[in-house]
C-alpha cells in the first residue's frame, strides 16, 4: 500500500490547467506556502506563467504535455472552466491526483446538466428547457413565458452565447447566432439582486464558505462586488447550506463560486456553478486572513481550511480594458488596493486587474 501524499509538504509542485489571472493568483498563493507552480497553458507568455517557476506550453490534450504535468506534479488543478473535463481524467489516469475531480467540472460544463444537478439535490433553480431547434424554442417560449433566455449549454461565459428571445418569430435568428448547437432556454429570472457564495472543502470533508457577496454586471461582465453583503440572517444561511450540500454531494475539493439570483422575498435560484476560483471572491485577497486563492492550495494540498470570516468591508471594481489606463491614480489613492494581472494587451471589456477598497464592518 502506498501512503497518501497528502499534505502536501511545502517545495512540491502544483500545476495549474490555464495561465489567466486566475492561475496566476493561485500561482502567487502557492509561492507563498512555499510550493513551486507548472503551468499547462496553450498562450505563450501567459498571465500564470510569468509568476510560476515552469510553463508547459502545450494544447490541454496534448498527451505528451500531460505527460510532462504528470510527472512534475504532486497535484494538479484547474483555474478555467473550458479546460475538457478528459484532460482531468487522463491526468488522474497518469497516476497524479486532481482536484477539483472532472465529475465536478463536467457538471459545470453543461448548463443542462447543472441545473438538473441542482434540482436532483433539491435546489431551486430557474426554470428551463433543452434547446435543439428553432421549434424547440418556440415551444419552450410557450411553457416558459417571454423573454426567455437562450444560452449555449456549453462555451458560454460573461455573458457570452446567450440572446434574449421575446417572441416566436425571433427563434430562427436566435438558434443561428448562437450556431445551432445545443442550448437551453430559460424563463427570466424575476431577482432583485445577483449574489454569489465561495466555498471550500477540503480532503477531509471539511467546508469553508464566506459570507455572501453582491455582484453587479455591466454588458454581461462582473463590474462591483461588495462584501459582506447585507441580506436576511436565512438568506445567508440558506447559501451556506446549498454550498455545502452542492460540494458534499459532488465530492468536490477546493474552492467553487456559485452565482445566485435572489427574489424579493430574499429566496434565491442558482444560476451557475463554477468550479474553480471566481471573480467576486477577490475581494477577499484584502479582506480575509485567508483568501479564496490560498484556500484553494490548501484544500488541494491537503492542508486545514481557513478562516472566511472578513475583517472588513470589501468593494472590490474589476478594470476592464482600458480602465487599467488609470493604475497611476489607483496606486496613488491611500486605501486603493491594485491588483494588475500582467496582460501584454488592453482589449475592450478584458479583465486587465481590479481595485478593492475596505471599510468597516457593520
Ligand atoms: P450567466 O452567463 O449565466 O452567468 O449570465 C450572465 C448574466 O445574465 C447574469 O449575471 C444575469 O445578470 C443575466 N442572466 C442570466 N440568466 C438569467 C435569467 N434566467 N434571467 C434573468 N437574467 C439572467
Amino acid at each position: 500500500m502506498t501512503s497518501s501524499p497528502f499534505p502536501l509538504k511545502p517545495g512540491a509542485t502544483i500545476g495549474i490547467l490555464g495561465g489567466g489571472q486566475l492561475g496566476r493568483m493561485l500561482a502567487l498563493a502557492a509561492a507563498r506556502l512555499g510550493f513551486d507552480v507548472a503551468i499547462l497553458t496553450p498562450e505563450a507568455d501567459a498571465p500564470a506563467s510569468r509568476v510560476a517557476a515552469h510553463t508547459v506550453l502545450a494544447p490541454y490534450n496534448d498527451p505528451a504535455a500531460l505527460k510532462d504535468l504528470a510527472q512534475r506534479c504532486a497535484v494538479v488543478t484547474f483555474e478555467f472552466e473550458n479546460v475538457p473535463a478528459e484532460v482531468v481524467a487522463a491526468l488522474h489516469g497518469l497516476g497524479v491526483p486532481t482536484a477539483p475531480s472532472d465529475l465536478a467540472l463536467a457538471t459545470a460544463q453543461d448548463r443542462a446538466i447543472e441545473k438538473t444537478f441542482f434540482r436532483d439535490q433539491g435546489i431551486a433553480t430557474v426554470d428551463f428547457v433543452a434547446i435543439d431547434s428553432a421549434d424547440d424554442i418556440i415551444a419552450g417560449l410557450a411553457r416558459l413565458g417571454a423573454p426567455a433566455l437562450l444560452k449555449t449549454r456549453r462555451e458560454g461565459y460573461d455573458g457570452k452565447g446567450q440572446s434574449w428571445v421575446s417572441t416566436p418569430d425571433e427563434a430562427h435568428d436566435a438558434f443561428d447566432r448562437l450556431g445551432r448547437v445545443p442550448m437551453i432556454l430559460e424563463a427570466r429570472a424575476p431577482f432583485v439582486r445577483e449574489l454569489s457564495i465561495i466555498a471550500a472543502r477540503a480532503h477531509d470533508g471539511t467546508v469553508a464558505a464566506y459570507p455572501l457577496t453582491e455582484n453587479t454586471h455591466k454588458g454581461g461582465v462582473l463590474h462591483l462586488s461588495v462584501a459582506p453583503a447585507q441580506a436576511m440572517a436565512s438568506t445567508h444561511a440558506a447559501a451556506s447550506a446549498l454550498a455545502r450540500t452542492t460540494l458534499e454531494r459532488l465530492g468536490y475539493v477546493g474552492v467553487a463560486g456559485i452565482e445566485l439570483f435572489e427574489l424579493e422575498t430574499g429566496d434565491l435560484l442558482v444560476n451557475e456553478f463554477a468550479p474553480r476560483v471566481h471573480n467576486s471572491g477577490h475581494w477577499t485577497l484584502d479582506a480575509c486572513e485567508v483568501d479564496q486563492f490560498e484556500q484553494h492550495i490548501r484544500a488541494i494540498a491537503g492542508w486545514p481550511l481557513g478562516p472566511t470570516e472578513p475583517f472588513a468591508k470589501a468593494r472590490m471594481e474589476n478594470l476592464l480594458g482600458a480602465e487599467v489606463d488609470d493604475w497611476a491614480t489607483l496606486a496613488a489613492e491611500p486605501g486603493a488596493r491594485l491588483w494588475l494581472y500582467g496582460k501584454r494587451e488592453t482589449v475592450a471589456g478584458r479583465k486587465m486587474g481590479h481595485v478593492t477598497r475596505l471599510g468597516p464592518l457593520g
